[in-house]
């Protein structure tokens, strides 16, 4: 079992076993609280992505023909192995994403949540039957896989994002292709092997790391028959445009810029706390982070020094210490972006009341830290509210009332996630009814739906139709049959050419 102190090459993982396939490119693997390389990952080309395919589509047959509940049962003992090892998939995250221990624990939580959803396989995938749709006939439908399937992941969670695909695809009957971020790829191959204890036959999971090569030849891979896609927005709109001429399904998730509005009548420490955790839990890189504090009326002259001072206090330390609140930015191109778009802020008016920039950890100078950054006064027509930072960075913009802050979430391009602090039951109804956004929260900054309920933004935040994971996400990896019988005795003698009706 690979762990963080591993110092091996990240492998593929294809046909039940590690894989180095015919790669010779490779690339380094960092801990970003360090700054130092910590291994080689392999990049995969198009003849690796072929073998890969070509074991999850001699694996298919038959793994689609195994009973619901003897599938759930393998997803029973993978849930068991996750629970035990849990700490250590946790510390592998927090050693190449830099996010803290607790948080890489709690998204390894989240992914097994959807682990345990899809034990409930032979109940989801339950069809409708109708009896005696005409005298003596009966019509129902099924759901059947749809064959090789692939996942596309980003960096900012390494477990939770790809548990929002493969086990729901494989709990349906499905063989999985899962191309993970190239910043963070081990959390997919320690999954790989517990699958693999768990009893998955060998072809079911394969993992083939690396980057647009993989990813372009999976899009164009004629055995790939859907594509489910987590990731930024142009990126997302490339894979959906791609895969859909090529004739595959395809969900593709894309950026995001949520908003958390927060009016007059909300208890003041409360939305604190919220903006805070939310808006540097994980140094701003998550997609449901806040990155925008909308402050309603008066509330934003109470907020802003409260903001300010817990901001300038945050615990920015490696993810490992147990103290730290917030760890280092995934890489040094990312920070870079994230320090320049602090510098386009103060350029376009925004007022800078914590900087951020420049922040050194002691013993852990060459690490990719920045501190929490707060901006005040930011306006709509700015690039710091209106482009996706990715970072610790929270832009607050100041309204006069409900609409104004209805109407500025309403127009932005991006709709995945939404928080409303208010203690009025009529403005949180309203909130909810009018926002254009795909996952709201009332009162709670993070709204990231649970395992039965299914994740999707709104907007340019998702390219498809379905959301991932519970039931969408069944009925995105299954196709819909439907099937009308009847038997000798019932049949009616001679030919009919009307359209047939019930009788
Ligand atoms: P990214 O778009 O750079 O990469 C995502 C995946 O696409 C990776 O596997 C990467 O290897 C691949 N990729 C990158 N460039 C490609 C290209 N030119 N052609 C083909 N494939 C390519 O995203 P990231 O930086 O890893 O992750 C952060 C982004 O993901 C943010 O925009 C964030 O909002 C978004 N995100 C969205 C959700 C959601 O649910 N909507 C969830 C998590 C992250």
């Amino acid at each position: 079992m690979q762990t963080y102190q591993d110092t091996a090459d990240v492998v593929h993982f294809i046909g039940g076993a590690d894989a180095r396939g015919v790669s010779t490119r490779t690339q380094p693997v960092f801990n970003p609280a360090t700054g130092k390389s910590q291994r080689q990952l392999l990049l995969g080309e198009t003849a690796d992505v072929d073998t890969a395919v070509a074991a999850a589509k001699a694996a298919f047959p038959k793994w689609a023909n195994i009973p619901p509940i003897r599938r759930a049962r393998v997803m029973l003992r993978f849930l068991e192995l996750m629970n035990r090892h849990k700490n250590e998939l946790a510390a592998i995250i927090t050693a190449e994403h830099g996010k803290v221990f607790s948080d890489a624990l709690g998204e390894v939580a989240r992914g097994i949540d959807i682990i345990e959803f899809a034990c409930g396989i032979p109940q989801l995938l339950k069809g409708d039957y109708t009896e005696q749709v005409s005298t003596g006939m009966d019509n129902w439908t099924v759901r059947q896989p749809l064959g090789v399937v692939a996942g596309i992941t980003p960096f900012n969670f390494p477990c939770m994002v790809p548990c929002w695909m493969y086990p729901v695809a494989i709990a349906a009957g499905n063989t999985f292709i899962l191309k993970p971020s190239e910043r963070d790829p081990s959390a997919a191959i320690f999954m790989a092997r517990l699958l693999k204890e768990a009893g998955l036959p060998d072809g079911v999971f394969n993992v083939v790391q690396g980057d647009k090569t993989v990813v372009d030849a999976l899009l164009h891979h004629p055995d790939v028959c859907a594509v489910s896609f987590v990731g930024s927005t142009p990126i997302a709109n490339y894979i959906y445009e791609t895969g859909a001429k090529h004739g595959k399904r395809v969900q593709a998730l894309g950026g995001a810029k949520n908003h958390m509005v927060v009016m007059p009548d909300a208890d003041l420490e409360q939305a604190v706390d919220a903006l805070i955790g939310a808006g540097y839990g994980s140094a701003g890189e998550r997609c449901m982070a806040i990155s925008v504090a909308v402050l309603v009326g008066d509330i934003a002259d109470k907020i802003i020094p409260r903001l300010a001072e817990r901001a300038r206090s945050l615990v920015v330390k490696d993810g490992m210490e147990p103290d730290a609140e917030m760890g280092p930015i995934v890489t040094r191109q990312a920070l870079e972006r994230i320090e320049n778009y602090i510098g386009v802020g103060v350029e376009e008016g925004a007022q800078l009341v914590v900087d951020g920039r420049g922040l050194k950890v002691t013993g852990r100078e060459e690490g990719f830290f920045t501190g929490g950054t707060l901006f005040d006064h930011v306006t709509p027509e700015m690039r710091i509210y209106k482009e996706e930072i990715f970072g610790p960075v929270l832009a607050c913009v100041r309204v006069k009332n409900f609409a104004e802050a209805v109407e500025l979430v309403n127009n932005h391009e991006f709709g995945n996630g939404v928080a409303c602090y208010t203690r009025d039951g009529n403005v949180a109804r309203e909130f909810g009814r009018q926002i254009q956004v795909g996952m709201v929260g009332i009162n709670v900054p993070i709204p990231v739906p649970m395992a039965w309920h299914g994740f999707g933004g709104w907007k340019r935040s998702l390219f498809g139709d379905t959301h991932a994971y519970g039931e969408e996400g069944v009925r995105f990896y299954t196709k819909q049959k439907s099937i009308m019988q009847r038997w000798p005795e019932s049949i009616d003698k001679g030919a009919e050419f009307a359209m047939p009706v019930s009788k």
